[in-house]
């Protein structure tokens, strides 16, 4: 368990007076790690035949992971052909990591293994105004998950709006502007005593699709998120495309209407997300309703017929499309998830946004490009998050 401490406190420079042949042992731990992560439990001899890894660097890479309690074995079960052979999996029993995905009008607080499966049920707390309040309800939220006879790994944030990924630091969130820089990682882990990670909000949706939904056998993918705003994920080669300091995938703020726009909580104007959104749809339905409606109302009020909101919504995938296919000409995914509450309403709205992308994507990298809802939530993110960067800190990264 002491390789895991390391997480928040400098262990890069820490690793660079290892010698080397325990570097290697370390990175071969790492590996085994990643393997898990990907295949699920597996016994010694199927790591040798995946890893390429000869028996005895296995056998003593698992025995390692074993001491400090990242990984388990798996009760035997019997076959009747001959001694099973145990498998090891990415523990769980005794041990556990916290995901939380913060935004504007609630933040879901998560527990589950290291192979990412949830513990318990998701709880939902309301997001206060203050950056202090926010950290004083998730610190009570998270304790209600760090009982005895399990040790609790660290905890991964999921935030919305800029975030540096040099420093850890909320730049600007429009959404939740009470922890613009503020470092809610470095804050709660404090509080917590716990190894924290802060994620933008839709490289955690990459890292859940990637881990957990559907682009576990796909390294290059894209995931739009269209809630509260619009922000776009990447991965490409299996690595995240964060840009020079964790600020790419501002696609949200791409100018779609440049005359005579709404003005965006960016301070520009006619941007993506002033067009569709959760919000967007929230402007609509107040106009026509004659109070405000929220973000978070407005799904449950159309999908409800409360309001009409069709022709809006057709606008919507039309514009969405625009996105969509900006994405699959820059960046030649494989596929792009979409991750949004708003086809709840209108069930065959993907299917609209997939028709108008079509007329605007590039015809040889629309053929060769899957767009599907996306699985994968926010707080399995920050899970995710975590997880890897626990792995990561058993070896340094080699780039
Ligand atoms: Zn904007």
């Amino acid at each position: 368990m002491a390789k895991s401490s390391r997480l928040v406190s400098g262990q890069r420079q820490g690793t660079v007076t290892l010698s080397w042949p325990s570097l290697v042992g370390r990175l071969n731990e790492r590996l085994v790690l990643q393997l898990l992560q990907r295949h699920g439990p597996l016994s010694r001899a199927e790591v040798v035949r995946v890893s390429g890894l000869s028996a005895p660097t296995v056998s003593k890479a698992v025995s390692s992971l074993l001491r400090a309690g990242l990984v388990e074995e798996e009760e035997a079960t019997e076959t009747g052909r001959g001694r099973p052979a145990a498998k090891v999996r990415l523990a769980r029993s005794r041990v556990q990591v916290l995901g939380i995905a913060v935004d504007a009008d609630h933040c879901w607080v998560a527990a589950a293994g290291l192979d990412g499966v949830l513990r318990c049920p998701v709880r939902r707390v309301t997001t206060p105004a203050s950056y202090e309040e926010l950290l004083t309800v998730l610190e009570a939220a998270a304790r209600e998950y760090m009982v005895e006879g399990i040790q609790t790994l660290g905890v991964g944030i999921s935030l919305p709006g800029l975030v540096d990924s040099r420093t850890g630091r909320g730049i600007l969130s429009p959404n939740v502007p009470m922890t613009n820089g503020h470092t809610p990682a470095v804050d709660l882990g404090s509080r917590l005593q716990l190894p924290a990670v802060l994620l933008q909000e839709s490289h955690a949706l990459c890292l859940a699709e990637r881990h957990y939904g559907l682009a576990r056998q796909i390294e290059d993918f894209a995931v739009l998120d269209v809630a509260t705003g619009v922000g776009l994920g990447v991965m490409m080669g299996g690595r995240l495309f964060t840009g020079h300091s964790g600020l790419a995938g501002e696609i949200g703020h791409m100018t779609v209407v440049p005359q005579g726009g709404r003005r965006c909580g960016c301070g520009n104007t006619g941007c993506l997300e002033t067009v569709v959104s959760d919000t967007a749809l929230a402007w609509h339905a107040s106009q026509k309703l004659g109070r405000l409606v929220r973000g978070d109302e407005v799904i449950e009020l159309a999908r409800n017929k409360l309001v009409d909101l069709s022709a809006e919504l057709d606008q919507m995938a039309g514009y969405l499309a625009l996105a969509v296919a900006t994405v699959i000409n820059v960046f030649n995914p494989a596929a792009v998830f979409i991750h949004t509450p708003l086809v709840d309403i209108e069930p065959d709205l993907l299917q609209r946004v997939i028709w108008h992308t079509q007329q605007r994507t590039l015809p040889p990298s629309f053929a060769q490009c899957q767009i599907a809802r996306a699985q994968g939530t926010k707080y399995q993110g920050a899970i995710a998050g975590i997880i890897q960067a626990l792995t990561d800190a058993v070896a340094p990264r080699i780039t």
